[in-house]
Formats: structure tokens, sequence, C-alpha cells
């Protein structure tokens, strides 16, 4: 018998995209999980891509309104304002969309996974489907790996047309 090839799934994925699959990614495991959502990771974005080209940042907010950005790992730094109390962070993030010379950089890369991230992904996406937890910032994610790219499942045309709660569609 012939060895199976690997199966493997191509997905484009835009920066925003990238990072939620890892935020929605299942972190716990055993150690050869670890190593997946590692080298996932280093796939997704690299640290080139997380520092220089797209300089990721984190986002916290001072009382006084100030909002200060700095590199994730670093310590939420003081607010320049002298404030006393320290800066929160607010969940959000920032990342370059253009380069120093304001020529627009790519969004979207390809991105190759193999068979158990790719289930483990789907998974995590269906759970939090299943839960109602989806946000739109989600959706796109959603949409790419569960649906394979199609926007409805169910063969409704015009979604604002839908009248039939969730619960209640025939599965
Ligand atoms: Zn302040």
């Amino acid at each position: 018998m012939s060895k199976k090839e690997p199966k493997v799934f191509i997905y484009s994925l835009g920066v925003i995209e990238r990072l939620l699959f890892l935020n929605v990614y299942p972190k716990k495991g055993d150690y050869s999980s670890q190593l997946l959502y590692e080298a996932l990771g280093a796939k997704l974005l690299t640290e080139e891509e997380r520092r220089d080209i797209y300089q990721i940042k984190q986002i916290a907010d001072c009382e006084c309104g100030e909002e200060i950005s700095f590199f994730e790992g670093e310590k939420i730094p003081d607010c320049p304002n002298k404030c006393l109390v320290k800066p929160k962070l607010n969940g959000r993030i920032s990342w370059r969309t253009t380069d120093d010379e304001g020529r627009q950089i790519p969004d979207e890369k390809e991105v190759t996974i193999g068979e158990m991230a790719h289930h483990n992904i789907t998974q995590a996406l269906r759970e939090l489907e299943e839960a109602e937890e989806l946000n739109p910032s989600l959706v796109s994610l959603y949409r790419k790996i569960v649906l394979n790219g199609t926007k409805l499942e169910s063969g409704v045309d015009d979604i604002t047309l839908m009248g039939i709660p969730k619960g209640k569609r025939e599965k």
C-alpha cells in the first residue's frame, strides 16, 4: 500500500484573520499540540511581519483619554501626560497598512495548514457558532475556514428575508 499524501488546506488570510485564527485556536493540550501552536503562530505571522512589516501594537487607554500603543511583550508604558494611574489595555490592536513611502502593505497572505490544524480551528469556530458567540470580525474567518468561502449554507439568497430563528431551522 502506498502512503497517503498528507492533506493540506490553503487559505488567503488578512492580518486580522490571522490574529483571530491564533486567538480562537485551542491553546491547551499536550506537548506536541503546543509545538503545533507555536509553529502556526510563526507561520501565520512571522516575527518580521509582527514587528517590522505590520508593526502590530496593543493599545492601552489612560483615564485622561490618551491612547498609548506598544509592542506585544512590552510593559504598558506610562501615560505621556504623566498621569499617576497606569493606562489599561483596551483589547484593541493597531497595525500598519502602508509603509514609510506610503505604499500599501499586502494584507492577505496564503497560508497552508495540515489536517490537524484545520480540524482544530474548524472545531473552535464551530463551537463559537454553536454558542452564538461569533462576531463581525470573526465572520470572514468563519466563512473562509468553516464554509469554504461560501456566504450561506442555507441556500437562501437574501439573508434579510430569513425569518426563522436558528434553533428552529431544520438541520
Ligand atoms: Zn493620561
